[in-house]
């Protein structure tokens, strides 16, 4: 009995190389298993399932007061959702 594989997933367009700096990342982490089956290789351009993981922009700090991720807004300023304009 031959071994399938359902993935249940939407498809999120995003550009070529936003793709292949997840794909080379998640293949240096040993996240084979992200990859679709028949496609699992550091060159494929099959689906990525990343199912438990959360893409996030870099660069990025952590607040402070909560630990959210936040971003520069302007050099060397930081600000996040629980209290405008610190950091
Ligand atoms: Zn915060």
């Amino acid at each position: 009995m031959p071994m399938t594989h359902t993935h249940t997933y939407v498809e999120l367009e995003i550009s070529l190389a936003a793709y292949k700096e997840i794909r080379a990342k998640l293949w240096a982490a040993e996240y084979g298993h992200c990859f679709v089956v028949g496609d699992e290789d550091e060159h494929g351009t099959g689906p990525i399932d990343m199912s438990g993981i959360a893409v996030i922009p870099a660069p990025y700090t952590r607040c402070s007061q909560c630990g959210s991720v936040i971003h520069e807004v302007s050099p060397g300023r930081y600000e996040c959702k629980c209290e405008p304009a610190h950091g």
